[in-house]
């Protein structure tokens, strides 16, 4: 099968994506678009990201087998560490090329969205870092519901503005970050948090990942003798850490499966929309309005999909499938009492969906990518399991 890997001209990937924003915000998009090219193709520009990512961050993450939890589900299952990288989750590499990008460019000021701030801790994180004023926005419900988060960012030097409008959670921190920029895009430009957006933040997002992917492929076919997995499972939200670790077995006969939560499973039960400059699948009420997101953990709340992921699932080449927060709590737990790893709540819907299809993947090679750590989750998780 022949899989588009980097969007037409039109800046989408089949139907999906393209550039749905208003005209004041088109030669911003299309300055982007011409600093990312250049910069990517600059070998300095790379050398220097791969520095940071290597000394900063903490790069290559380590492949480790689960040996214990393998036995017992009847596989051989890799995990891809994204939970050991600095801040915690595979977030940092986006936001470390972003701000390189942005400085770059000559900008003295980053502005991001934020839903339950784990983006917004990570550009914070990036901005100190390299010296860039930050603004995060965040909607004022979840400010209230991530005051750690909140805390976090303001100790990193950023300023966190709550979003007012609509139902004042992340899809509305988005209109308000775009609206920012908008204004100030001599100066600023928009650290966004995954693989969404107009053109070209679909692409650029997914090639600041795509290193998930290329260290992944090399470290298994180091294991395995030459060999890829069978199976290739990441959790989507956006869809950023699934495309980085997909992007490097996109060409290989490895299955791609995207887990969503079931409350907000926009590939799995939306219908193709425009929203936040982009089209692709989106779940709508019967009046063609996004609907909210809900799902246990925050992280995944997201109304839409990244476009290359409806293109993916469009053509069959990979499958996203849901699963519930119960099966969820399951798969968190599973993993901390086998392995003694907690992952975050996020990457536990991925367990959740291989232990749930483990009987028809008896004795093959599993690879799932383990996109944060699960300590931001343990007081929700004290919650709902008792303290007992
Ligand atoms: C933010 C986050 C996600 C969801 O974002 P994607 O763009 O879908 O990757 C998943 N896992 C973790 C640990 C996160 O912090």
């Amino acid at each position: 099968m022949s899989v588009m890997q980097t969007p037409g001209a039109d800046g989408r990937f089949g139907q999906f994506g393209g550039q749905f924003v208003p005209e004041t915000l088109v030669p911003a998009c299309q300055e982007l678009e011409r600093a990312f090219t250049e910069a990517w193709n600059d070998a300095l520009f790379r050398e220097e990201l791969n520095h940071l990512l290597k000394t900063y961050a903490g790069r290559p993450s380590i492949l480790t087998e689960c040996h214990n939890l393998g036995r017992e589900l009847g596989i051989r299952l890799f995990l891809k560490r994204e939970d050991l990288n600095h801040t915690g989750s595979h977030k940092i590499n986006n936001v470390l090329g972003q701000a390189l990008l942005a400085k770059r460019m000559g900008k003295k000021r980053i502005v991001a969205e934020t839903g339950a701030g784990q983006h917004g801790v990570a550009a914070a994180t990036a901005a100190a870092l390299l010296g860039l004023e930050c603004k995060v926005f965040m909607g004022a419900v979840d400010i209230e519901r991530q005051e750690l988060n909140v805390f976090r960012m303001r100790l990193l030097g950023a300023e966190v503005v709550p979003a007012q409008s609509g139902s004042r959670t992340l899809k509305d921190a988005v209109n308000e970050a775009m609206r920012d920029w908008v204004a100030t895009v001599e100066s600023t430009h928009y650290c966004l948090g995954s693989v969404m957006g107009p053109h070209p933040y679909p692409y650029m997002v997914r090639q600041f990942h795509r290193v998930i992917g290329d260290e992944a492929r090399e470290q298994c076919r180091e294991v395995l003798g030459g060999d890829d997995p069978d199976v290739v499972v990441a959790c989507v939200g956006g869809g950023s850490n699934a495309i980085g670790i997909f992007s490097g077995f996109i060409d290989t006969h490895a299955r791609l499966i995207g887990v969503e939560p079931a409350g907000g499973a926009a590939v799995g039960r939306g219908v193709p929309g425009v929203v936040h400059g982009m089209k692709s699948y989106l779940m709508q009420d019967e009046e063609g309005q996004v609907q909210e997101a809900h799902s246990i953990s925050a992280g995944l709340d997201y109304p839409g999909v990244g476009p290359e992921h409806s293109y993916l699932s469009e053509i069959g080449r990979a499958e996203y499938p849901s699963v519930t927060d119960t099966e969820v709590i399951d798969g968190f737990t599973l993993l901390a009492r086998t392995e003694g790893i907690i992952p975050a709540l996020e990457c536990a819907h991925a367990l959740a969906w291989i232990k749930r299809a483990a009987p028809e993947m008896q004795g093959q090679v599993v690879l799932m990518n383990l996109s944060g750590r699960g300590d931001k989750d343990v007081a929700q998780m004290m919650d709902i399991l008792g303290k007992k």
